[in-house]
């Protein structure tokens, strides 16, 4: 289950932004061929640009699973082989008070952070399997290993890709074929610019917290390069379960030496920062 980078293939979601923009620049960088996708065509364009030789754009939903199948099966038949399979592309949902949130507003995190990534590991898997190695890697995040009041279907979606991720490596382990899951705090991406679902946003008792306000105080904000490049080191080591930032390892060892002590921690920030805006 070694992974070397140099001469790698490698299919990135989420690939016109943030992480998966940092990972595809890091991969290229340690001589591996990247396939970016995303779903924002000029975002996954622009990626390629800065490495022409080496990334290769394609237009893809991760909630499309037969698009997914389609660009995974095309990208081992063209290069030979499929090494790195990073199930990235991921959006935040209905932040604020779970109070306002309805049945609807799970749809679209649902089929983005949690079938996409189902989605990218059964094509990828089977592959993996014939070919007797490879490497799926899957974007949780540390609210896949914290709960997060105020982030409830986000954190929901996190915990079950850190499950479905432990779940498969020890089966796969056996077929030389590794899973990974990363889980890092918060990072300077576009992701953290969060507006609440269009028709919540006028209630007026509606209230969320202030992302930026709240991962400064707790995780930090960190670079997404860096945790890119932290993250290959990581998945060569084959450590599993990826967590990026001091603070975040430390909350997360936290839950779970003490899950009780993580919810009363939990309680009192939710209450301090959802002060003055507990009526209606
Ligand atoms: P980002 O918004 O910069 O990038 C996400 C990318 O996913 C965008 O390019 C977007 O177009 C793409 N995308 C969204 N829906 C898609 C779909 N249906 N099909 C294909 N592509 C789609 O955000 P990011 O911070 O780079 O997030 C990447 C991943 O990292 C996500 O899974 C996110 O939950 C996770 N994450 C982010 C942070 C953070 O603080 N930035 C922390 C932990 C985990």
């Amino acid at each position: 289950m070694t992974v070397d980078y140099n001469e790698a293939v490698a299919w990135v979601s989420g690939a016109g932004s943030g992480i998966g923009r940092s990972l595809c620049g890091a991969l290229a960088g340690r001589g591996a061929t990247v396939i970016a996708t995303d779903i924002d065509r000029e975002g996954v364009e622009a990626t390629a640009t800065v490495h022409p030789n080496s990334v290769l754009p394609d237009c893809v939903d991760v909630a499309d699973a037969d698009a997914v199948t389609a660009s995974i099966r095309d990208a081992a038949t063209d290069h030979g082989r499929i090494d790195l399979v990073f199930n990235n592309a991921g959006i935040t949902g209905p932040f604020g008070e779970y109070r306002f949130v309805r049945t609807h507003h799970w749809d679209a995190i649902l089929d983005t952070n949690l079938r996409g990534v189902i989605n990218g590991v059964t094509a990828a898997y089977p592959i993996m399997v014939r070919q007797r190695g490879g490497h799926i890697v899957n974007t949780a995040s540390a609210a896949g290993l914290l709960p997060i009041p105020g982030a409830v279907a986000y954190s929901t979606t996190k915990y079950a890709i850190v499950g479905l991720s432990r779940s498969l490596r020890a089966e796969a382990a056996g077929y030389g074929v590794g899973v990974s899951v990363l889980c890092p705090g918060a990072l300077e991406t576009p992701i953290l610019d969060i507006a609440p679902p269009d028709d919540i946003a006028d209630e007026p008792a509606f209230w969320m917290p202030d992302a930026r306000k709240l991962f400064r105080r707790s995780t930090g904000i960190k670079d997404p390069d860096d945790f890119a490049h932290y993250a290959l080191d990581r998945i060569a080591a084959d450590v599993g379960v990826i967590v990026y930032g001091r603070r975040a390892r430390t909350f997360a060892r936290l839950g779970r030496l003490s899950p009780r002590v993580t919810d009363r921690v939990n309680r009192l920030v939710f209450a301090s920062e959802r002060k003055g805006n507990v009526d209606g």
